[in-house]
């Protein structure tokens, strides 16, 4: 394969795809396919909900982030010919070719099946996602009238996330942070209702005593109730059906976000090659897929034996992976030795509201003010590009993080 010629096609434009493309540019002839025109930091899309940040911030256009150097197709991969060495992509006849694929599609919603959970909840992954919460936070509070009796208001503005693993509670207090913001500046009666619903025994299940204690008090301080030992049987237009301790109860809900689980990609699903249980990709420590040398994969879909479990399913391995991925495709195509890789863990922070966060590293957690500022530090340093960095990093010392309060509907975002 002559180097400058080789066609390296890179499948999803995330953090392990984008990061690749980052690194590899120049090293062939590199394409990456996304579904969407941008990228998405995906742990600030809470802050996005919020108005705490914009969609620039978080979720560049491709364009401006990548040079000449990567050409970007925009459409869905639909499928893999190993053999040829092609892949389909929808609304173009020609097949893409390649001499190197990279594998970086993500996850989507995993809905166990509940009975009206994919039909009526909302998902919470992508930028559309958020959007079309705050609409429906909008449009609840636009229907409740001024004079309603508290009672009323609070069922009118009830609102439940299914999952209260981190992504569940940090929707959850921000949710009512946002709401009960909206209640006070519209003089509502009574108090809006957020509930996450968790399965477990536990709420962020996984995480550490001293982590959970700090988001324990940060969803009582948003006004969140927390149900743990509780199973969503049943989710239809207008509410949802909970069991705890065998009792069913009915509730009415304004909308119901489904954060309670992922599951690999529909395409890597249809694709055979080795996998785990799950179904996720078993990649050698170089990140080649197994009886497939020009193939790498990373990221959600790929089971790397050597990160921890804590590690798994994160931004922080995709983005680490991402690096060893552009470094072995360039020995890949110069005939050199490929390379394995430690990752390490880099800390991790949550959103905890909107005037509030938690901050993990190096085994010690710490909440408050102070680790909100810590957090928007910590994820400046993690964009992409440098120059988006410094573009972001000034527009949020500047001009500030505050959130933007739910609007009246009619005002368009
Ligand atoms: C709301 C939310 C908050 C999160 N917060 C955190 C956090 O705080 N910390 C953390 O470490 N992790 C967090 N994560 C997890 C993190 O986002 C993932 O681990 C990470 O994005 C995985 O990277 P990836 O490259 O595998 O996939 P992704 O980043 O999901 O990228 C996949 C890309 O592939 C594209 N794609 C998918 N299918 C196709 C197709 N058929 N054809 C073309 N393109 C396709 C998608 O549009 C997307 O651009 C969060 C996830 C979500 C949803």
């Amino acid at each position: 394969m002559a180097h400058r010629q080789a066609r390296i096609l890179i499948i999803g434009g995330g953090f392990g795809g984008l990061f690749t493309a980052l690194d590899v540019a120049g090293a062939g002839e590199v394409t990456l396919v996304s579904e969407e025109d941008h990228f998405l930091f995906t742990p600030m899309l809470y802050e996005y909900l919020s108005g705490e940040v914009e969609a620039w911030h978080i979720a560049p256009r491709y364009k401006e982030l990548l040079d000449e150097g990567v050409r970007v197709v925009r459409g869905e991969v639909t499928d893999i010919d190993l053999k040829e060495r092609t892949v389909g992509v929808s609304g173009r006849a020609a097949r893409l070719p390649y001499d190197v694929l990279v594998l970086a599609v993500g996850g989507v919603t995993h809905y166990w099946d509940v009975e009206g959970a994919e039909e009526h909840t909302l998902p919470f992954r992508k930028l559309a996602h958020a959007d079309a919460l705050r609409r429906r936070m909008e449009l609840a509070l636009d229907r409740i009238p001024p004079d309603a009796a508290p009672e009323d208001a609070r069922r009118a503005a009830t609102f439940a996330v299914v999952g209260a693993g981190a992504s569940g509670v940090e929707l959850a207090t921000k949710m009512g942070d946002l709401l009960r913001d909206a209640f006070a500046r519209r003089a509502l009666p009574g108090e809006p209702r957020v509930m996450v619903v968790e399965m477990g025994k536990e709420i962020v299940p996984g995480m550490g005593d001293e982590i959970r204690g700090i988001v324990r008090d940060a969803l009582k301080a948003s006004g969140v109730e927390a149900h743990t030992e509780t199973r969503v049987r049943r989710v239809t237009k207008d509410g949802f059906n909970i069991e705890h301790e065998g009792r069913q109860t009915d509730v009415e809900a304004a909308a119901v976000v489904w954060t309670a689980g992922v599951r690999v990609n529909p395409l890597i699903e249809g694709l055979d090659v080795e996998k785990t249980e799950r179904g996720l990709i078993l990649v050698e420590p170089t990140l080649q897929v197994r009886g497939h040398k020009n193939v790498l994969a990373l990221g959600d879909i790929a089971f790397y034996k050597d990160a921890t479990p804590t590690l798994a399913g994160t931004a922080q391995l995709g983005q680490q992976e991402a690096s060893l991925c552009a470094s072995n495709i360039k020995a890949l195509l110069d005939g050199r030795r490929l390379h394995a890789r430690h990752f390490v863990e880099l800390g991790e922070a949550m959103s905890l509201g909107t005037e509030n966060a938690a901050v993990l590293a190096g085994g010690r957690a710490f909440g408050g003010a102070l680790a909100r500022q810590a957090r928007f530090t910590l994820y400046t340093a993690r964009l992409p590009t440098w120059h988006h960095r410094l573009k972001v990093g000034a527009s949020w010392f500047f001009e500030g993080t505050d959130p933007r309060p739910l609007k009246p509907l009619g005002y368009s975002r």
